[in-house]
């Protein structure tokens, strides 16, 4: 089925996407302004930082990566707007992932601004855990998801990884659903949209008719959508209806955190919406096919833009996860499928922070 096509509004973005280079720092318009920041060793290049500019308040969605290039290049992009890093007076991620919270910390100790996060965003760790048990849990988790006992020390998230989550900034402020972000001069209205990750919120910008979407809509890739511990019983289920609840309108511009900029939030949420659709009916068609006893299996049997051998480390643990993520949705949907997956479980504050492994079946 071929779906309408999305309308680019980011030219300079786009031509940057295509040229590997970073693009440039651009007033989108009113208040707004757009500053790429380097996500160094990442195939995404950089996530796109929002500045938005009230009456004497200054809001920055997604300040990125935390890393010396990346304050930089955000110093700077400040400058160009007319502002110093201590005109800050809050800062916003649309989700914890370390690409759009990272520098949030660092910031917060040099401006004094606010951070804040969705009220239902839980993230991966928490101030104090005990690394060595994450990791051991973690390999529970792929060893039941059948990730080969040669592979796993590849497949696992790794100390370094864990170190960058353990360095996110505990909000000062929790944004529910509908609410308006603080700030004077400021009219963004908070949309929760959970799949992406469990407490992902995007902006909605109604009086310069933009959205700030986060990684819960990018033109050009599907965001990843996983089975996470802790995180979502049924992401792919909350991301469907996250798609439903942001494509209320099909005409302000997108502004995602990757990529560029474009028109046609209907039409791509519907793009994205098949692209899920498509690949859980390859799930099933490999089940009937193949019958698989794991979700490593399930995987393997799938197809993969450059191949399942040419997946490797941090990419492969990316792929066996979404296939999680199928399977319990597929399972939602009344489908009788004997893999073994984790039980879903949300990290509750004053709880240990690493539920207890089991299956569902
Ligand atoms: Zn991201």
């Amino acid at each position: 089925m071929s779906l309408p096509p999305i309308t680019l509004t980011g030219h300079a973005q786009k031509e940057a996407w295509q040229n590997k280079v970073l693009p440039p720092v651009e007033h989108i318009g009113g208040g707004v302004w757009s500053i790429p920041v380097p996500f160094p060793g990442n195939p995404m290049r950089y996530t796109l930082s929002y500045l938005l500019l009230g009456d004497g308040d200054a809001v920055l969605v997604d300040p990125g990566w935390d890393s010396d290039a990346g304050m930089d290049h955000l110093t700077a992009g400040l400058r160009q707007a007319g502002l110093g890093l201590t005109d800050l007076t809050g800062i916003l991620a649309t989700h914890f992932h370390p690409d759009h919270l990272g520098m949030a910390a660092r910031l917060r100790t040099v401006s004094g601004a606010w951070v804040a996060l969705g009220d239902k965003e839980v993230p991966r760790l928490s101030a104090g855990e005990d690394l060595d048990l994450v990791l051991h849990m973690h390999r529970e988790e792929l060893t039941l998801w059948g990730v080969p006992a040669d592979r796993l020390a590849e497949v696992a998230m790794s100390q370094s990884s864990l170190t960058h989550l353990l360095n996110l900034a505990d909000p000062d402020l929790r944004l529910t659903d509908g609410s308006l972000v603080p700030g004077k001069g400021l009219n963004l209205q908070v949309v929760t949209t959970p799949g992406h990750s469990p407490g992902h919120i995007c902006l909605v910008d109604e009086p310069h008719g933009l959205i700030f979407s986060g990684d819960h809509v990018l033109p050009r890739i599907s965001p990843h959508i996983a089975l996470e511990l802790p995180g979502l019983a049924n992401p792919l289920a909350d991301y469907y209806q996250s798609l439903d609840l942001i494509a209320f309108e099909d005409q302000m511009e997108v502004c995602p955190a990757h990529e560029y900029r474009f028109r046609g939030m209907q039409r791509r949420a519907a793009q994205l919406t098949v692209h899920n659709r498509d690949r859980s009916a390859e799930v099933l068609r490999v089940l009937d096919s193949h019958r698989p006893g794991t979700v490593w299996d399930i995987a393997r049997h799938l197809t993969w833009s450059r191949g399942w051998a040419s997946l490797q480390a941090f990419s492969l643990r990316l792929a066996v996860s979404e296939t999680a993520s199928h399977v319990v949705y597929l399972r939602s949907q009344g489908h009788d499928i004997d893999v073994p997956v984790t039980e879903p479980c949300l990290w509750v504050p004053g709880y240990p922070s690493i539920p207890i492994l089991g299956t569902l079946r």
